[in-house]
């Protein structure tokens, strides 16, 4: 569930709207037989509104708000969101679209929205950042003049966790890296109560496969860097998060490795007395300093480094914030030595990557294994994100797509990729993937 939906509905609580979120997947997960119609009758909210995030998430939330749309043509219905962000025209075109769609940074048109409908006066002129379908089919676009700031994010909490309608059952699955039902008999029961947490928005790197990637966000977001929610706000959202249950964070934003933001707002939980599991997404290699401020404050955590590639080419092609393997292997050592676990992840058909270089990502797993045995190393490749730099600029990383558009991403098969760049074929990336991932159990 996209962390931005809790903070919305919070947003629009405070200011005399009621709001709430359904998790309608881990519902259905949970019982097979709920019915989301009857839910939304009971409920009766005016505005139903739909994340559109992931592209492998699009083809299935656009079906569901085509659906409710049909059955319910009295409420309003709105969509935001990376994709829909990105495809806001393309969408808007299909049928069963949105009645809106909210493009970037949401919290402010939303709530201006949700007002101006109040109003029956629509006014939507003076909503930012906000498209519609005209009935003669065009599409009308306010200018998008919203672009959040790291001050307008101290007003925002990510924290109140019982406007989550099913809660319960979010929390129970919290856990779970895959659907639940794919559990194989025996193996451990998720565990309760953790949630992510992202501590800012955008980054100022342009690594070839990401479609959070700077160039990505100044089109779907308007904002080129990032900016940190100030971080005594990040406390105080935690405590209450702590207070609320909450077991385990995961920090998922990291687009500044070196700066020090993190060795701050660790230095601020200690003081604060604030103690949890927590993991940690790299997106650079992390310094000393962070780590050890890590390690004093959340003792006993987890650090998830992605070099992506054994080779070193192939990551200074496809990676910022460059780093070396021996730097990588004696960063490693030192989370051992502070008692912090790791997870390494690894991909497989980046750009310029030969099988030369797949055995070069084998021989570093196989260091690292070597190291930390318990640590967790694993393989994943990376399917085309919209509008990622190898989306937008594929010669330059000798790429053919076979995804360009909307309709592409919606019709994506399982185990595709969307490009191609010449050197392993689909089927051989994901084969080595899967005999990696063996190798490293
Ligand atoms: S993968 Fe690269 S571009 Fe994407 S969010 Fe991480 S650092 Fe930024």
């Amino acid at each position: 569930m996209p962390v931005g939906l809790v903070m919305l509905a919070d947003h629009l609580e405070r200011h005399g709207l009621a709001a709430g979120v359904l998790n309608l997947s881990v519902e259905l997960l949970e019982n097979p037989r709920f019915n989301v119609e009857r839910f939304i009758e009971r409920c009766g909210p005016g505005v139903l509104a739909f994340p559109l995030h992931w592209h492998s998430q699009l083809k299935d939330a656009l079906a569901c708000l085509a659906r409710l749309k049909r059955r319910f043509p009295q409420k309003t219905t709105v969509a935001g969101g990376f994709s829909a962000s990105l495809f806001f025209r393309d969408i808007l075109a299909l049928p069963g679209a949105p009645d809106f769609i909210i493009r970037g940074d949401a919290e402010k048109p939303l709530l201006a929205l949700c007002r101006s409908l109040l109003r029956g006066v629509p006014g939507l002129a003076r909503v930012p950042n906000l498209a519609w379908r005209r009935q003669d089919g065009t599409v009308e676009a306010t200018p998008q003049s919203y672009v959040a700031t790291g001050r307008d994010l101290s007003g925002l909490s990510y924290a109140n966790l019982d406007l989550i309608l099913n809660k319960e059952n979010v929390m129970k699955y919290s856990d779970e890296q895959e659907a639940p039902l794919r559990r194989r008999p025996g193996e451990r029961p998720p565990d309760c109560g953790k949630v992510f947490y992202v501590a800012g928005r955008g980054c100022a790197n342009e690594c070839s496969f990401c479609g959070g990637a700077s160039g990505t966000q100044a089109l779907a977001n308007g904002r080129r860097g990032a900016i940190y929610k100030p971080a005594g706000t990040v406390v105080k959202d935690l405590r209450l998060l702590l207070a609320a249950g909450v077991r385990k964070v995961h920090f998922a934003f990291d687009p500044l490795p070196r700066a020090g933001y993190y060795p701050d707002l660790f230095s601020r939980l200690r003081r604060a007395g604030l103690r949890f599991k927590a993991t940690f997404e790299a997106f650079g290699l992390p310094t000393e300093r962070f780590l050890r401020a890590y390690a004093e404050a959340l003792p006993g955590s987890r650090v998830i480094v992605s070099p992506e590639s054994g080779s070193e080419r192939v990551r200074r092609l496809n990676r910022c914030d460059f780093y070396k393997n021996p730097d990588l292997l004696s960063r490693l050592a030192l989370m051992k030595s502070l008692g912090l676990e790791h997870t390494v992840c690894f991909s497989v058909g980046l750009p310029f990557e030969t099988r030369r270089d797949f055995l070069a990502t084998l021989r570093l797993a196989g260091k690292v294994k070597k190291l930390c045995p318990k640590g967790e190393v694993f393989m994943s490749p990376i399917q085309l994100e919209p509008f990622s730099p190898l989306y937008r600029t594929p010669q330059k990383y000798g790429a053919s797509l076979d995804w360009t558009s909307l309709k592409d991403f919606l019709e994506q098969k399982p185990r595709t990729l969307g490009y191609s760049a010449g050197l392993m074929g689909e089927r051989e990336v994901w084969e080595k993937a899967a005999l990696f991932n063996r190798a490293m159990r």
